[in-house]
């Protein structure tokens, strides 16, 4: 059952489309990325889905049902850094923020341990590091133990000690059973995290699935011959690779890492009558690939 599907989502505003016809699907359990550059709609998608913004068109499920206040009550949320009582401490908070939800009055002492911060429950929140307060927006997001978690940008603006932290913590959560929807630009914290990734740019979903699979580095092996048909029609009938792509006038086929045997390839090419005149094998980083689907 997916916790959350959307189907044809489009969202304007005025002239802005921000998102184009979204659809994607969010398994249970998962560590879900919505990954895209400043400005792709991911923000946009997130307050669709907590219904902070309207959509111009599509529809979405939670849940596998229409979604409702009831539905919503199982998913913590943080979209934006959320405002807390600066002069006030992190119980405190807690305590407003639990009665402002209306669940997880009892459970604060939970969410101050999960996130780390009990010792430091009653200092002010403005003593607080910018770590800490992230954490505690989560710790926030946790009371009454919601099943789902939505978070927008979770590390933005953290030191690499505080954007550690966060990352074993939705690690933990997940290791827990929990589904985690997060947005991020950083193809890196998707990478490290999440289990899976749906891909904006401009408002369009570009690519969606398993990490392990959308952003799997590959090598490519490049090769070209006098008659490019004819190697075309040879290398159609070799096995091995993943996908073939012709550029430049030359024959890319991709391969998964480690994957690629150059003397193979030019073994096959050779013992079909083909003698190539290129031949060089290209390690693609996923920054690369990251770059092509986004720009
Ligand atoms: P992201 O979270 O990926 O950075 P957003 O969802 O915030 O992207 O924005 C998507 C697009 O919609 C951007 O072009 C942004 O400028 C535009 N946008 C977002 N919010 C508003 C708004 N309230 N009014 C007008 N345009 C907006
Ligand atoms: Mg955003």
């Amino acid at each position: 059952m997916p916790i959350l599907s959307i189907d044809n989502l489009n969202k304007n505003y005025g002239r802005v489309q921000a998102l184009k016809g979204v659809t994607f699907s969010v398994p249970k359990g998962s560590v879900f990325g919505i990954l895209g550059p400043n400005g792709s709609g991911k923000t946009t998608m997130l307050g669709i889905i907590m219904d902070i913004l309207k959509p111009n068109g599509g529809t979405y499920t939670l849940f596998d049902q229409a979604p409702d206040e009831n539905m919503r009550r199982r998913i913590g949320t943080f979209l934006e850094t959320p405002n807390f009582y600066h002069y006030l401490s992190a119980q405190k908070n807690l305590e407003i923020a639990a009665a402002l939800k209306e669940r997880g009055a009892d459970d604060i002492p939970r969410v101050l341990e999960l996130v780390n911060l009990t010792q430091r429950k009653d200092s002010r929140f403005s003593t607080f590091s910018l770590g800490m307060k992230q954490r505690l927006a989560i710790a926030s997001c946790l009371l009454g133990d919601p099943e789902v978690l939505i978070l927008d940008e979770p590390t933005n603006g953290l030191d690499p000690v505080g954007i550690a932290e966060i990352r074993q913590l939705i690690k933990q959560l997940h290791q827990q059973g929990k589904t985690i929807i997060m947005a991020s630009h950083l193809l890196d914290e998707v990478e490290k995290v999440c289990t899976h990734v749906a891909i904006l740019k401009k408002g369009l979903l570009v690519a969606n699935g398993a990490v392990n699979e959308i952003l799997a580095s590959e090598d490519i092996v490049e090769i070209g011959a006098a008659d490019m048909p004819h190697l075309k029609a040879v290398i159609n009938g070799m096995n091995g690779y993943n996908s073939l792509k012709e550029q430049d006038k030359m024959l890319q086929l991709f391969y998964p890492v480690g994957k690629t045997d150059v003397e193979a390839i030019n073994k096959f090419c050779f013992s079909n009558g083909i003698v190539l005149t290129h031949l060089q094998l290209k390690k693609k980083s996923l920054e690369a690939k990251f770059f092509e689907l986004t720009n």
